[in-house]
């Protein structure tokens, strides 16, 4: 990446001028230049402008300087690109950090990053003015993005302004040798924000099996005890959520072990700048409650100083493993948005929590915490928000801007300029009014923040998604910007692609749950090839099952195990077989009497498969009897015979068959069922694709580890190069990304 134009010799002065791009503005990274500079005896100046930073070094040392710069940098920040020129010395000796220049408002958010280790010094210092202060930060750590309101990036315009500065943080903020120089948020006991409540009375209500909100950095937390049964029983009844896995906030890295077998890789993942939400192997030695039929655990380290504070006041020391430990999950009452504001955790969390701990720094910014795991040998996320929105995707090439819209379930929108894509935070299920709202305000957000104006809007095909909606009224009410509309599968392939920089002609895969296809069809398991301008074309699918009741099907596996036995011609089995599910008769009578519509969705072959294995039972949550099922594999098995490929089809009712006649006990099943699927899949997809190319593979199955993984390694032994999703999320979180990616490419092709 370096490329230093012009050597000099030892101890003559020389003069380069730096360019840098990438993550360099609120990260520390002036007074880290500055640090540099007198360690090298250098003059010069250093500046943010609209692009990065510009830095001009003078002195006898300016090599010396540029190597440390690369090797030194603060944790948060990245070095994208460094031009570096020389240019003619100007006997300048000193070092001075130039103010921002007006205009310059291009400038970047950074996400939020967890407490530094640096600030947990002060924290547990007693002779640090920061000592047992509950939001201390300093430019290496703290909330951003959930506090600021405008850009630029600067204490007015975030929630901390109206916190004026005492005259010691006002004295740090000022001093470039400080490690809180230009801390927007810097704060402390004298002058910053207070916590409603003291660490030792929350941590008290929590060992008495209380549930407890939270206010954090995104939001608010629920919180109980996690190894407290009835503590966690009476969340799931408070929430009114059964069974959707919660997630565990321990204290440290040490403290994951006792309840889980983490990986290297994992490790390394949640002690990240983020700290997200990790899926680790269970120790199973916690309630069960927390994780119903789940062989993994959402992890979480503390990554707020309250959060610290709460395991200190347990007795806790900083790097022992602490077994205090405790369910953390999103305060989002009956499907609503996470929960920010204070007055509303008091009306709205009322019913769920014993305490509401709150504090007066606003939320600006809702995000949720993000979720991730490892798949293949590196991060991919299930959820994207915290600590790492606003970070942009590299596209890889300029282009028009546009604002995508994305899916109805798990949406997200992405606003790109230049050739960058900005992927807001994940916002939810459009269908509730409130989440709606939060979209909005998601999309006005990024509007406002990048300054910028649609040329087109993208969205999906499907005209009641309320973001298809939302893009055809803002659009007209805005610009009367054209309203481009793409297919959902389409969609999934490009946004693998959009991250991985290929923007062109792609081959891919979406194995999906559901998604309007271009002929009308319910479409989810669809191998397509984009043709670099907005099109694609589909040279095959998964065999299609018939979808009884359309969205209904989704919850409820039953009937895409009629489905099944339909396939097979032996609907008059059905009943039958399943004998145990009252329904099951009334259903297959209807079913013969009027044939359903089709679908090619993997996800309800995998609903299907999950009904003929005993998960017949009406799901909590989409994909639930998937995950019990992937929980279940040890060693996935193809099914010799399970599947056959027929014009440009994979059909996968050999192996429904075999479950039917055979009823293997549930985990034979269902690794039987992953094996034959990564077999089937691969060798589909092999069939289609063209020697050694690459394959995007996109769409909510991959989230399966067992499916991605499996098929990730299978294509690769077939001389392919699988592309998985590392970036954004492969369910319809990443759709808004994949569409405003086909929307660049048919404009530009235009
Ligand atoms: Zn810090
Ligand atoms: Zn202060």
């Amino acid at each position: 990446m370096m490329n230093v134009a012009a050597r000099e010799t030892k101890g003559e002065v020389t003069r380069l001028r730096l360019r840098l791009r990438g993550a360099v503005q609120g990260v520390g990274f002036r007074p880290f230049a500055y640090g540099l500079a007198a360690r090298y005896s250098l003059g010069g100046f250093v500046r943010n402008d609209a692009q990065g930073v510009t830095l001009e070094v003078e002195g006898a040392q300016a090599q010396d300087f540029v190597v440390a710069l690369q090797s030194e940098l603060p944790p948060l920040a990245r070095l994208d690109h460094v031009e570096i020129e020389t240019v003619a010395p100007r006997g300048e000796q000193a070092f001075i950090i130039e103010a921002t220049r007006q205009g310059a408002a291009r400038t970047r958010i950074p996400a939020d990053a967890a407490t530094c280790e640096k600030c947990l010094d002060d924290l547990f210092d007693p002779a640090s003015r920061f000592h047992l202060y509950p939001f201390v930060n300093c430019t290496h750590c703290g909330p951003r993005y959930t506090l600021t309101r405008r850009l630029p990036y600067d204490r007015a315009q975030t929630s901390m302004a109206c916190f004026p500065m005492c005259a010691d943080c006002a004295r740090d903020y000022a001093d470039p040798a400080n490690r809180r120089f230009h801390a927007e948020p810097i704060a402390c006991s004298n002058c910053g924000p207070r916590l409603s409540h003291a660490p030792d009375e929350i941590v008290a209500a929590l060992r008495a099996g209380q549930i407890v909100a939270l206010k954090g950095i995104g939001g608010f937390h629920l919180l109980c005890d996690a190894r407290n049964a009835e503590a966690v029983a009476r969340l799931r009844v408070r929430k009114s959520r059964e069974a959707k896995p919660f997630a565990i906030m321990v204290a440290n890295e040490s403290s994951v072990s006792l309840f889980g077998r983490p990986r290297a890789d994992e490790l390394e993942l949640l002690r990240g700048a983020a700290h997200p939400i990790v899926l680790v192997e269970s120790r199973q030695n916690l309630p069960a409650a927390i994780a119903p039929d789940m062989a993994r655990l959402g992890v979480m380290l503390a990554y707020a100083p309250v959060h610290h504070l709460l395991f200190h006041a347990a007795g806790g020391t900083r790097h022992d493993a602490n077994d205090f430990v405790l369910v953390a999950t999103s305060a989002n009452p009956g499907g609503a948005p996470l929960v920010t504001d204070n007055d509303e955790a008091r009306a709205k969390l009322a019913n769920i929590a014993d305490l509401v701990v709150t504090h007066d720094r606003d939320i600006v910014v809702r995000a949720d915490d993000s979720v991730m795991q490892i798949v293949d040998g590196a991060p991919a996320f299930l959820r994207r928000a915290r600590g790492f929105v606003p970070e942009p995707i590299d596209l890889g090439a300029d282009g028009p801007c546009v604002l995508a819209c994305g899916g109805h379930h798990k949406a997200t929108l992405t606003l790109t300029r230049g050739r960058e894509a900005f992927v807001c935070q994940h916002v939810g299920d459009l269908s509730d009014s409130e989440t709606f709202r939060f979209y909005r305000e998601s999309a006005a957000h990024l509007l406002r923040l990048l300054d910028v104006t649609p040329e087109a809007y993208a969205c999906d095909l499907h005209p009641d998604y309320l973001s298809t909606r939302f893009a055809q009224e803002d659009a007209s009410d805005a610009s009367g910007a054209p309203v481009l509309r793409f297919q959902h599968h389409a969609a999934h392939v490009a946004a693998v692609g959009a991250e991985h920089g290929m923007n062109g002609v792609l081959f891919g895969a979406a194995l999906d749950g559901h998604g309007l296809g271009d002929d009308g069809g319910s479409w989810g398991g669809e191998a397509l090839r984009l043709d670099g301008r907005g099109g694609f074309r589909r040279p095959g699918h998964v065999a299609p099952l018939a979808l009884l009741g359309g969205d209904r099907a989704a919850r409820e596996p039953l009937r895409m195990g009629l489905a099944a036995f339909a396939a097979l011609g032996r609907l008059d089995e059905a009943a039958a077989f399943f004998a145990t599910r009252a329904e099951a008769a009334e259903l297959s009578r209807r079913f013969a009497a009027r044939p359903a519509p089709a679908t090619t969705s993997l996800g309800r072959l995998f609903d299907a498969a999950s009904a003929l294995l005993g998960f017949a039972q009406r799901q909590d949550f989409e994909g639930q009897a998937a995950m019990r099922l992937e929980a279940l594999v040890r060693a996935p098995r193809a099914l010799e015979g399970g599947y056959v490929l027929r014009d440009g089809m994979v059909d996968f009712t050999p192996l429904l068959a075999h479950l039917i006649d055979t009823r293997p006990e549930a985990r034979e099943g269902a690794e039987l069922l992953h094996g034959t699927l990564i077999a089937g899949v691969g060798a589909w997809l092999s069939s289609l694709a063209s020697r050694g190319e690459k394959i995007a593979l996109g769409g909510g199955c991959l989230m399966n580890r067992v499916l991605a993984e499996g098929l990730a390694g299978h294509l690769r032994e077939n001389g392919f190069a699988p592309l998985l999703a590392r970036k954004i999320p492969p369910n319809d979180g990443g759709l808004s990304l994949g569409q405003a990616a086909l929307a660049r490419a048919l404009l530009t092709q235009e």
